[in-house]
């Protein structure tokens, strides 16, 4: 960072949210990339745009006691981010991991807002979670305890408020108990106030998808800018949850051959191409380690590092996994192992030094906030069914969620192009989703 405002406003995010380095790594990366911006048009430092994005609207936190199954009583901290509702009602998932607290939500809500105004529906940023670990709980504790979650947040939601959906550890089976609780404590079948729903009551199809394909359509503009396709290519996907799964499965649809996948224990890597059928016996309905997939594939091999994915050569690289996983090692490896396309499916999973490592070599990066909107984009396809009270077709919603990211890709490359760094995706999507939220904060007025 160079402008002297923005390096003042940076220390200020530091000095006042101590500590918080994940919330850090996210607001330095947009400011950095928003000073060609700033140079020309200096007008968008003004009337305390930057203080009031880098701040959220609202932060609660809360207590969530429950009862496991020996009938020991459990405490887990709630939260929920309200970060902004320039362009719409809160919108953003809920996360269930052991890591989570208010730094991760932080950066996930403010990576939210702009991911949002991308996608260019009516979506402001919010995120939430708990630090409850789903991992080892029988299916009565976790539901008590979205049960008990839901006791709390339920009085600051509602579908023209701050509308929450699925992250790590919460899929369709959790948002149903979430949203049964909310039913019986509002008596109201608001039906847009969660999304991620089964598609028995309110859903939408491709929801499920919606994530993992649309970073896969997002990486095939990628691929014909550079006047390549999929076909025959080499793809590496870290984790195997949600949007791994759909991204391996989209990929091999168009003719990639994917060899790798994760967990948090470890790598499975198969040089014939990875049988997506077992990895969502194992992982969907097993609910099991994928460590297994090589008792049934003896051909196939098991590291007991998630790291090792990134030592395989490779031509895509998709990180699906969790925030942190690529560092500077994990991207000169990717390198030197000729890789050529990085896009994130996962928030923040590169490492500052690790993106910049991957423009300086010419590496094609898609950064998460452009990369993985797809899964927010249909959660909005489903809000707008919610309110027509219809449910639109397979084909349909994934026709809108091609279309969405096929724009989101045209916005990107273009504000880059015109801001003379045209392979700069990230500076190119910071920049378009940072003008849209900031015309409707100015057109609000200070509030
Ligand atoms: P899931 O909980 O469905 O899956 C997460 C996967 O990542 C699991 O396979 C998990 O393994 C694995 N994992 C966790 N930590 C590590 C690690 N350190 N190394 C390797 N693998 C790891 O989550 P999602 O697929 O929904 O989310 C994944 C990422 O995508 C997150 O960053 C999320 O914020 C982001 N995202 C998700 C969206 C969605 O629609 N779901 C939308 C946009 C972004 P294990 O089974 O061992 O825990």
């Amino acid at each position: 960072m160079q402008n002297p405002t923005l390096i003042h406003l940076f220390e200020q995010v530091k000095s006042r949210n101590p500590y918080e380095t994940e919330f850090h790594h996210a607001v330095e990366e947009v400011l950095s990339s928003l000073e060609p911006l700033f140079e020309i048009e200096p007008k968008w430092l003004e009337n305390g745009v930057i203080e009031r994005l880098v701040e959220p609207e609202r932060f609660i936190h809360f207590r969530v006691s429950w009862v496991d199954d020996r009938a020991v009583v459990r405490v887990n901290r709630g939260f929920r981010v309200q970060f902004n509702s320039a362009l719409g009602p809160y919108k953003g998932g809920l996360r269930f991991h052991p890591s989570v607290r208010p730094s991760i939500i932080k950066f996930l809500g403010f990576e939210q807002c702009f991911k949002n105004a991308l996608t260019g529906l009516p979506m402001g940023g919010g995120k939430g979670g708990s630090d409850f670990d789903p991992k080892g709980k029988s299916d009565g504790e976790i539901m008590r305890f979205c049960q008990a979650f839901m006791s709390e947040l339920y009085r600051h939601i509602g579908s023209d408020i701050d509308v929450p959906a699925g992250d790590m550890g919460v899929g369709a089976r959790e948002i149903g108990y979430l949203y049964g609780m909310y039913k019986k404590l509002s008596n109201v079948h608001a039906q847009g106030v969660l999304t991620g729903k089964s598609v028995h009551y309110g859903g939408s199809l491709v929801r499920t998808q919606a994530t993992g394909y649309g970073l896969v359509y997002f990486v095939e503009n990628m691929l014909k800018d550079k006047g390549e396709d999929f076909k025959g290519k080499r793809v590496i996907v870290s984790g195997s949850g949600n949007v791994a799964i759909y991204a391996m499965e989209k990929a091999q649809e168009l003719g990639a051959v994917v060899i790798a996948c994760s967990d948090s224990n470890g790598t499975i890597v198969d040089e014939k191409g990875l049988d997506l059928a077992m990895i969502k016996e194992i992982k969907e309905v097993r609910r099991d380690r994928i460590q297994s997939y090589c008792e049934v594939y003896p051909h196939a091999s098991y590291i007991a590092d998630p790291k090792a994915l990134y030592e395989f050569a490779c031509d895509i690289a998709l990180p699906c996994a969790t925030q942190g996983e690529i560092q500077i090692e994990q991207a000169q490896s990717l390198v030197e192992k000729g890789c050529r396309f990085v896009a994130e499916g996962a928030n923040m999973p590169s490492s500052l030094n690790a993106i910049q490592y991957f423009l300086d070599q010419g590496v094609y990066f898609g950064p998460a906030k452009a990369a993985n909107a797809g899964g927010v984009a249909t959660s909005g396809l489903e809000m707008s069914q919610n309110s027509l009270r219809l449910q639109w077709s397979f084909e349909e919603v994934d026709q809108h969620l091609h279309a969405i990211m096929d724009d989101i890709y045209a916005q990107a490359k273009q504000t880059a192009i015109l801001y003379k760094d045209p392979d700069n995706l990230v500076m190119g999507s910071n920049i378009a989703s940072f003008k849209r939220l900031a015309e409707a904060m100015l057109a609000q007025g200070v509030i």
